[in-house]
């Protein structure tokens, strides 16, 4: 376990990823009854873009830097929330920090939702702990996802999120851990919303997680992508994609709106894409 999240807090992609759960658990939000939020792969909580992993990378000024510069209004209230969250997590704790999901799915929660925690490097789950364990409403387990997530659920709630995000270390040639993981997860607690965030670096790898994700039989599969670069661009990291099973109505119609006015704003590349689609419905 290499990967340290500090040194790319913010970046475009965690941006994409973070205002799309702002949605996601806003849409939870719309019905009174509790909601569980499971995130498997929870890092640190928050991220101080001060200190040196993230001044190192400055990964946080193409993301980030680049959402607070932009001249238009979103056409979804989701980033404005997002924007929000920063804002008050930076009067919170002064200085320049960024939330992760653990902290965005904690501001949340109301009374009677809960929130499970899942991160196994203990230097990163003791930072958890220190930013996220005061809330009664949140339990943090310092556990491999791959075991626990089966472990916890279905919640008893009954309705509520599973965020799966990996470092991709190990899944990294073409996923097929996490799908194995959705699988067993989609087996217990077939009703629960997923969400699943995945890295575009290679086109190739990219399709053969989707074939595997179509073959798996599960339905109300949904998957957007944002890419700032061409996709098999070798420099890196090219763009930022999530799965959403059972997402919220009307999700996939807001979600075009969000990426056709965010991909300009996070790229000036002239072959920066976004794509919205269904890779199984019912
Ligand atoms: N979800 C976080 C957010 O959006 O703010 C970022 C998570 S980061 C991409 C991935 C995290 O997974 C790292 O903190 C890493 O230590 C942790 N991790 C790696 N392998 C794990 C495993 N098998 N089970 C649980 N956590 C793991």
């Amino acid at each position: 376990m290499n990967y340290r999240h500090h040194f790319h807090a913010g970046n475009f992609a965690d941006v994409v990823k973070h205002v799309l759960l702002t949605g996601l658990l806003a849409a939870l939000r719309r019905k009174d009854a509790p909601f569980c939020y499971v995130d498997t792969h929870a890092g640190c909580g928050i991220y101080d873009l001060g200190a040196s992993a993230a001044q190192r990378t400055l990964e946080f000024k193409s993301g980030l830097g680049r959402l607070k510069a932009a001249t238009t209004e979103a056409p979804v209230p989701w980033v404005a929330d997002f924007l929000a969250a920063v804002t008050a997590l930076g009067h919170e704790r002064g200085g320049f920090w960024y939330p992760g999901s653990p902290w965005l799915a904690q501001q949340a929660l109301r009374s009677g939702d809960r929130a499970l925690l899942m991160e196994l490097h203990p230097e990163d789950a003791g930072l958890l702990r220190q930013h996220l364990a005061r809330h009664d409403n949140v339990a943090i387990h310092e556990r491999d996802a791959y075991e626990g997530l089966t472990a916890l659920i279905p919640p008893k709630e009954k309705r509520g999120l599973v965020l799966i995000d990996p470092p991709y270390e190990e899944e990294r040639d073409d996923y097929a851990p996490v799908v194995k993981l959705l699988q067993k997860a989609h087996a217990k607690w077939p009703t629960g919303m997923y969400a699943i965030w995945f890295p575009i670096k290679d086109r190739h790898a990219i399709t053969r997680f989707y074939r595997r994700l179509r073959d798996s039989g599960i339905p109300k599969l949904l998957t957007t992508e944002l890419c700032v670069l061409p996709p098999d661009n070798r420099l890196g990291l090219n763009g930022t994609g999530m799965v959403i099973v059972n997402p919220p109505w009307q999700f996939d119609a807001d979600c075009r709106k969000l990426l056709a006015w965010l991909t300009p704003v996070l790229s000036d590349h002239k072959q920066a894409e976004w794509t919205v689609e269904w890779l199984a419905r019912e």
